[in-house]
């Protein structure tokens, strides 16, 4: 049973590199596809956003200018949709991928009708290149485009399983949130999403859930309000 009529899912592309952290695992995006198929076919309609850290991150660089740097990760997450929209083809799924910038025949321009149209066809639209400028991660475009596009919640798949008071890497007695307050996670420097996209939610009420994509069926709970995560909320 769905829980959401449209959905943002945000993909870290650390977690569709699985255990090869850079590139693509192919398994793991095919498993991705399926989920979202079943969600597609429940009737929820969903947008994606995917991260470029697979390939690259503009602000670990300390050799080249930050706005070139930047540009290459944004770049970065336009091959990363046009490679995973693909996948999604091959399971069934029509899709469209929109950029903030012309992509000459590769992408579309994202507009805010064109995406909705996607999705009302039954089709996944693929929110390539972020937010178009640099100094702005994909997850400030993910609450950007969520709440330009009226979503419900944004899924945010990830390659932790959730929210936890210290890092569960170092403290195996970490705690994981079932649910957190958005100004909580500000509040304590948690640094899950990073600041400019917190603020942003909490000021237009957009709720996230956490979850880990490596488990089984992630995205389907997630979007069935089942899910282990972290519901962050304002
Ligand atoms: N980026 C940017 N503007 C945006 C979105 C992304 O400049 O609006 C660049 C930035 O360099 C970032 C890289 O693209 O480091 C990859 O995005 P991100 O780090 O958010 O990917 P993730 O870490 O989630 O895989």
């Amino acid at each position: 049973m769905k829980a959401y009529d449209r959905v943002l899912l945000k993909l870290s592309g650390e977690a569709l590199a699985g255990d090869k952290r850079t590139g693509f695992d192919e398994d793991t995006c095919i498993r991705v596809a399926n989920q979202v198929k079943q969600l597609v076919t429940e009737g929820i309609q969903v947008s994606i956003v995917i991260g470029g850290g697979n390939f690259w991150r503009g602000r670990t660089s300390e050799t080249i200018d930050r706005t070139k740097a930047d540009q290459i990760g944004m770049l970065a997450t336009v091959m990363n949709c046009i490679y995973v929209s693909e996948i999604f083809r091959y399971v069934g799924i029509p899709t469209e991928v929109f950029t903030p910038f012309q992509c000459g025949s590769m992408t579309k321009l994202f507009s805010k009708d064109g995406v909705i149209d996607c999705m009302s066809r039954g089709g996944v639209a693929f929110l390539a290149g972020g937010t178009g400028h640099p100094y702005f991660s994909t997850d400030t475009a993910t609450v950007l485009r969520a709440v330009e596009l009226d979503c419900d919640i944004i899924l945010m798949a990830r390659a932790v399983d959730g929210v936890y008071d210290c890092d569960p890497k170092l403290n195996p007695n970490a705690k994981k949130f079932h649910e957190i307050p958005l100004q909580e996670v500000l509040d304590k420097k948690l640094g899950v999403v990073d600041l400019t996209a917190t603020v942003l939610c909490i000021e237009n009420k957009m709720p996230i859930l956490l979850f880990g994509l490596s488990e089984d069926n992630s995205i389907v709970a997630a979007a069935q309000g089942k899910s282990n995560g972290t519901r962050m909320i304002v």
